[in-house]
């Protein structure tokens, strides 16, 4: 059976009513028969059948023991987190999400968890990075906005021969695409806020475990801690997750084609897409992910300015700028002074956030319409010639 229709008749059918949709148990407690006796509910921070009915798709897609879902992907990220004690440490990839960074380095090094960032994209950068106390392996990719691939098989196999766990974050690809579980990985996170809701109205986060006694203590830390996704929200993340495959596989197309023909642009310096031949890990990324390369796409401009980044995310009429990215609207944003801004400008663009990088989040709409969309933009820029004599040239920023 495909992976499609598996997906769709993972979705339950109600057992008390025959309704195709799963209801939404909008309910704080369940009354029970005697103390102790109930129906498998007694609160709903412990457990709400329309959260539970998204928990067990999820696990089954992701090829999973069991899921949990939390308000949002960074909840999901803390409760993975938690697993450790003080004096653990933490290898993660050096490109790693703003927000991330932000938890490991703002609270939980508070708590004496240390974090090791290295360039995973190079396998012998992870070994040399283990020490003694690495107890988690933190992968992202591709990573965001610069779309870094890592082989999740070789540094899964490392981190069970030094006693680590790896976590993989499979925002960008989805479970559409790549599968970290079946590649070693022992945990997956997500931010569901992105291509698993699809629709850009809700945020939401995942934590899907290999195994039962890592569920079990994920389940633990999302009772104790009470980051618990909402039944409704619940409710729009399956309904999200029902066209998976069709959304990701039309994101992924659209993304190829605006990646092929950004390469073309004169205006353009540098283009990062997995799906790239000139992708340095496009050979990983063709084996780890398949069906497509995702529908993030990111370039540089030959003029490498804030000014002219602006004048081409401020002149696309279909590509609206905001952050996030997953929906079926296309969007744009200029990291360096969104995303990314709280990171200090050497760091910045030593991880290849230049000043004129723009992420593009490629929608379900016409592709021959979003092109037109980004030539319009890009020709609205000053010509090259005038680049070179004068260099900052602001003429097209509204
Ligand atoms: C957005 C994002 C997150 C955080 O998710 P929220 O739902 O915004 O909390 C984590 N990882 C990646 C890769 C993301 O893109």
């Amino acid at each position: 059976m495909s992976n499609a229709t598996k997906l769709i008749h993972s979705i339950p059918v109600d057992k008390l009513t025959g309704s195709i949709s799963v209801p939404i148990y909008q309910t704080s407690t369940f009354v029970q028969d005697a103390p102790g006796v109930n129906k498998g509910f007694d609160y709903a921070r412990s457990n709400n059948p329309t959260r539970e009915a998204l928990e067990h798709i999820i696990a089954e897609l992701e090829g999973g023991k069991t899921a949990a879902a939390f308000a949002s992907g960074l909840a999901a990220i803390d409760a993975v987190v938690k697993l450790l004690q003080s004096g653990d440490e933490i290898l993660a990839v050096d490109d790693i999400y703003g927000g991330a960074f932000r938890l490991f380095t703002h609270i939980y090094a508070k708590f004496g968890i240390k974090v090791n960032y290295t360039d995973t994209t190079d396998v012998a950068n992870v070994i040399d990075a283990f020490t003694e106390k690495t107890k988690l392996v933190w992968l992202e990719t591709p990573t965001n906005p610069t779309l870094k691939i890592s082989d999740i098989l070789a540094i899964s196999a490392i981190a069970r021969q030094n006693g680590a766990l790896l976590c993989v974050d499979n925002t960008f690809a989805s479970p559409a695409l790549q599968l970290p579980i079946r590649l070693g990985a022992d945990i997956v996170v997500h931010s569901a806020t992105k291509y698993l809701g699809g629709h850009s109205d809700l945020t939401a986060g995942l934590v899907v475990c290999r195994n039962k006694e890592l569920g079990e203590q994920i389940k633990f830390i999302q009772n104790a801690s009470g980051a618990i996704l909402s039944p409704h929200d619940s409710w729009l993340v399956i309904r999200g997750v029902e066209t998976l495959y069709l959304r990701v596989k039309e994101h992924s197309a659209n993304a190829q084609l605006i990646a092929e023909y950004l390469q073309t642009h004169p205006a353009i310096d540098k283009v990062y897409y997995p799906g790239l031949k000139t992708h340095p890990n496009h050979e990983v990324a063709a084996l780890q992910q398949q069906g497509g390369y995702g529908g993030v796409v990111s370039f540089t401009l030959r003029q490498d300015t804030e000014a002219a980044a602006t004048a081409v995310v401020c002149g696309t009429k279909l590509f609206k700028l905001a952050e996030s990215l997953g929906g079926v609207k296309s969007l744009l944003c200029h990291p360096a002074t969104m995303t990314h801004k709280s990171i200090p400008v050497s760091k910045r663009q030593a991880a290849g956030v230049a000043d004129s990088l723009i992420r593009l989040s490629v929608g379900l709409e016409n592709v021959e319409d979003l092109l037109a969309d980004i030539e319009q933009a890009l020709n609205g820029l000053p010509a090259i010639e005038q680049w070179e004599s004068e260099p900052v040239v602001a003429a097209a920023v509204i």
